[in-house]
């Protein structure tokens, strides 16, 4: 290279650099209750090792612990109009920067200074109205528009909307937007009159092609579905799945018009934060080379913290889980009495609804020594279970792509999964023909199939370890990190924003 391009270079490519701005709900490690706030965090650290610019725009909620907010800059302040009738309301913006991705957070303590981070879909709604409009607004405030604003579920799905009606014409609609579906059960449906007044929209939003659902009602999922540039979600047998009446959540039709952009990119998983080598989490630490002595540790320690009996030849079968529907607990639940048959414990975490967590409260009860439940939710624990325990249950009715069975894998932990989702996607079925799979899975949900796939893995567990084992280390080393299906995400954005 000539002296003139050599200086010219760091120029050149300070131009070039793809520009990409994160809107969501929930990101890891300020506030987290599931999935989508792994991804807000992952992802844009994967994607700044492809040499783009990354911003996370996130609310300030008041739960977001005092070590975080007290490493915040402010970045200034603005008054933003929103609802019909104009109302103002003030926009802060505090920021960090961690390896590199910057997060700025909304501040407003009258929408942010009360939930976990939700509260009522009737509050939630005024809620994230505000918090897309300001995420726009912010990034024009702070002169830096991105080729792509890439937005995440219900919570940030009005952010195409407002990108191609009221910012229009503005620096910051030169953005291309990506809406990605981590979730479609959870929309933002209210009544018309709600969103037409939190909004400020225009009316001919309201229609049937975009926001509206029936006489009364309209749904911010499916307008943000209709308007964005692209539209992807967390595996691709769930982008087919979504299609159907099924898996639609009354949605497929709508996902059917829009087929043409719409396609699956898998998740992974934080690779440094997911590593069983030197997570201080745990009582020792493991690799694929030395699991077959250490992982045991882990497992013993484990016994020891939850109450069960000490025995390293009883399996551990571990779940870490939202107890709600979604994750087929009502499967667990009808047959549990039948997974207990003294050779076997069960290491439950989880909270959500009372049911399954009073289920799981009694079996601990009925089944002192073998059981154990913790009702809560706890990073540490989860991250002790993952390698503590032998095998791990997924038996969801759907999982768009679920990352408990990502983790477990890469702790050496073998998946029981439904095959759905994302979980049909990442967990190939054990073949003992072959000696390959990842676990063991089942396809009809029925409780008898869920025992037939436990069964199927304890008979191995228990009678051809070296099988086992086999298979422990084939997870242990499968890639289930971030970096093809970041690539995978710059092919996209580049494709939208003209430069492929
Ligand atoms: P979903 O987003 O549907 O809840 P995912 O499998 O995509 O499910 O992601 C769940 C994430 O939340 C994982 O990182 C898992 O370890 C974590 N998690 C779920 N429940 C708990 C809990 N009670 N304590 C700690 N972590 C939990």
């Amino acid at each position: 290279m000539s002296e003139s391009a050599a200086a010219l270079a760091p120029e050149i490519s300070e131009v070039s650099r793809r520009k990409i701005a994160f809107v969501g709900s929930e990101c890891y490690p300020f506030v987290k209750t599931g999935g989508l706030g792994d991804v807000m965090y992952a992802l844009p650290r994967a994607l700044i090792r492809e040499d783009c610019e990354v911003r996370v725009i996130l609310p300030l909620y008041g739960c977001i612990p005092e070590k975080f907010k007290k490493d915040l800059t402010w970045k200034g302040s603005f008054m933003m109009d929103l609802t019909l009738e104009g109302r103002t309301f003030f926009v802060g913006i505090m920021e960090t920067e961690i390896d590199g991705v910057i997060y700025d957070l909304i501040d407003n303590r009258e929408f942010f200074d009360w939930g976990n981070p939700y509260t009522s879909l009737w509050e939630d709604i005024p809620k994230y109205c505000y918090f897309s409009k300001a995420s726009l607004a912010a990034l024009n405030f702070l002169g830096w528009i991105p080729d792509i604003i890439h937005c995440h579920d219900w919570q940030a799905s009005l952010v195409p909307l407002y990108l191609k009606t009221r910012f229009w014409g503005t620096p910051v609609s030169n953005a291309r937007a990506v809406l990605t579906i981590h979730n479609l059960r959870f929309q933002g449906i209210c009544s018309i009159d709600h969103l037409k007044y939190w909004s400020g929209l225009p009316d001919y939003l309201f229609n049937y092609p975009e926001l509206k659902i029936n006489d009364r009602e309209c749904n911010m999922f499916k307008g943000g579905l209709a308007l964005a540039d692209w539209i992807t979600t967390v595996s691709a047998t769930y982008a087919e799945e979504i299609q159907t009446p099924a898996f639609g959540e009354g949605l497929d039709s709508h996902l059917r018009f829009h087929q043409p952009k719409l396609s699956g990119i898998v998740n992974g998983i934080d690779t440094d934060i997911w590593n069983s080598g030197t997570d201080r989490l745990l009582k020792a630490t493991y690799t694929a080379d030395d699991f077959l002595d250490r992982k045991v540790l882990n497992k013993r320690a484990l016994q020891e913290e939850m109450g069960l009996d000490q025995d390293d030849r009883k399996m551990v079968i571990g779940l870490v889980s939202r107890l709600t529907d979604q994750k087929g607990l009502d499967l667990i639940d009808a047959i549990f009495p039948s997974l207990m048959d003294g050779n076997t414990q069960v290491v439950v975490l989880g909270t959500g609804d009372s049911r399954y967590e009073n289920a799981f409260r009694y079996y601990e009860g009925k089944y002192p020594g073998c059981v154990a439940a913790r009702i809560t939710y706890n990073e540490g624990i989860a991250h002790r279970i993952y390698a503590g325990a032998d095998a791990f249950l997924v038996p969801s009715l759907f999982e768009p792509c679920g990352l408990t069975q990502l983790i477990a894998m890469r702790y050496g932990t073998v998946p029981i999964v439904r095959e759905t989702g994302g979980l049909k996607d990442t967990v190939a079925p054990w073949d003992p023909e072959r000696n390959e799979g990842n676990g063991f899975t089942f396809t009809q949900y029925l409780p008898g199939k869920l025992l037939e796939a436990v069964n199927a893995a304890k008979t191995v567990y228990f009678t051809d370890r070296w099988h086992w084992d086999e298979m422990v280390r084939r997870d242990m080393e499968k890639d289930v990190s971030w970096a093809s299906s970041a690539l995978q995400y710059i092919e996209l954005y580049d494709r939208l924003s003209g430069r492929a």
